[in-house]
């Protein structure tokens, strides 16, 4: 860690673990400690550490064509542009390719400056990403606060809140921005009309819709995508962390007119479609549908919320399929990250009294047993402190 302070920059902070391998949703450290990984690199290793399709395309892809540049197609941009055309369900869908969620909706960002509108609205505590754009639709203060000035026109109000974005959205707005859960945030839902409620003003005002499944897409709720049970499409979807199963991938999809905004020129990106990150996504749908991994995430993830709502000590959970978030009685979410680390299991606090949790979809129901099995044991100890 020494190393890390003299030569890492400290916008993270100081690391408590050194990871050196994993199969699975196993972690083994620098000493060789194994933990149960109920993070997943940040809701990205979605079929866990290791994965054998994904190690082989990868691999496979890398020995035979690594990087092309977006100045020629290549057999896997074609497929992977096509599968994701068919999970949307909408045969207008078409891609961009980048890689990461700050990207994705920088692109989503830069295609609503084509409607010749300028004006957007987006959500109190959502998360967007870091960079200039994405952090100027990202609604936290204080990872704003420090970059100001950011982008002007941008309206935030509260999630969940169908009547604040009734009010907000209107005849100059270019687009509408929300999670359909929020991740960063804390696992919040909104009320169960609340996607549709959107749609509707948005149609009614000729905004863009658009949904930030970085979090919530690739089968992380259950789903495809997380806004799935509204029933409702937006006009674009964006996409990154799970989509590479733990390799730098986002997507930027637009659909209906929407899909026609970016002209020859717009955008771009270097490494954007690169082949091994495609190759990577292919595995990773291909195994989803393969496995049948969907049906199990809804599974695991009611036993996982059923079993933590017993516990003394927390007094909320909520969530879809295996994005949860859970309320606990104290402050204590900091120390209960610590003291389930001493007893072999990797969680996250997203405030002082909130954890989160997204494991790899394809983890066994034993592990999410012995999982549940520290958390009790780690909140008994850290609350009596
Ligand atoms: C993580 C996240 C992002 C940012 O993704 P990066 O790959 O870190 O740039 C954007 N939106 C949501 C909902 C996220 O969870």
């Amino acid at each position: 860690m020494k190393r890390w302070e003299k030569t890492v920059q400290d916008n993270y902070g100081t690391p408590s673990l050194e990871l050196v391998s994993g199969k699975g949703s196993i972690v083994r450290d620098s000493n060789g400690v194994t933990y149960l990984d109920f993070l997943a690199g940040i809701a990205t290793n979605i079929l866990g550490h290791a994965h054998p399709a994904i190690v082989k395309s990868v691999s496979k892809q890398i020995a035979t064509l690594g990087h092309v540049s977006n100045f020629y197609a290549h057999p896997n941009v074609l497929e992977l542009a096509q599968k994701l055309q068919k999970m949307t369900g909408d045969s207008s869908a078409r891609t961009f390719f980048c890689n990461s969620g700050a990207e994705a909706n920088e692109a989503a960002l830069k295609l609503s400056r084509k409607t010749g509108k300028d004006r957007i609205v987006a959500t109190q505590e959502a998360f967007h990403g870091r960079t200039m754009g994405a952090l100027s639709l990202t609604g936290q203060p204080s990872k704003r606060n420090p970059f100001k000035p950011l982008i002007k026109g941008i309206k935030h109000v509260p999630f969940g809140d169908s009547s604040a974005m009734r009010r907000a959205i209107n005849k100059k707005t270019a687009m509408v921005i929300v999670e359909p859960i929020m991740g960063e945030a804390g696992v919040i839902v909104p009320p169960d009309d609340y996607l549709k409620n959107l749609r509707q003003y948005c149609d009614e005002n000729g905004a863009l819709l658009v949904f930030d499944c970085v979090q919530t897409g690739m089968g992380r709720t259950g789903d495809w995508f997380g806004y799935e049970y509204s029933g409702i499409r937006p006009d674009v979807i964006t996409l990154a962390k799970g989509l590479g199963g733990g390799l730098p991938i986002g997507a930027m999809i637009a659909m209906g007119s929407a899909s026609q905004l970016f002209a020859a020129g717009d955008h771009g990106s270097t490494f954007g479609g690169n082949p091994i990150a495609t190759a990577a996504a292919l595995a990773v749908i291909s195994s989803i549908e393969k496995e049948k991994t969907l049906q199990k995430v809804d599974e695991l993830g009611i036993l996982l919320r059923t079993e933590l709502a017993l516990i003394p000590g927390v007094s909320e959970v909520r969530g879809a399929g295996l994005l949860i978030g859970l309320t606990l009685d104290k402050p204590v979410a900091k120390e209960l990250v610590k003291k389930c680390q001493e007893l072999g299991a990797l969680i996250n606090a997203p405030s002082a009294s909130v954890i989160r949790l997204a494991p790899a979809l394809n983890i066994s129901t034993a592990q999410v047993k012995k999982f549940i099995g520290i958390f009790r044991q780690a909140l008994q100890e850290v609350s009596h402190v």
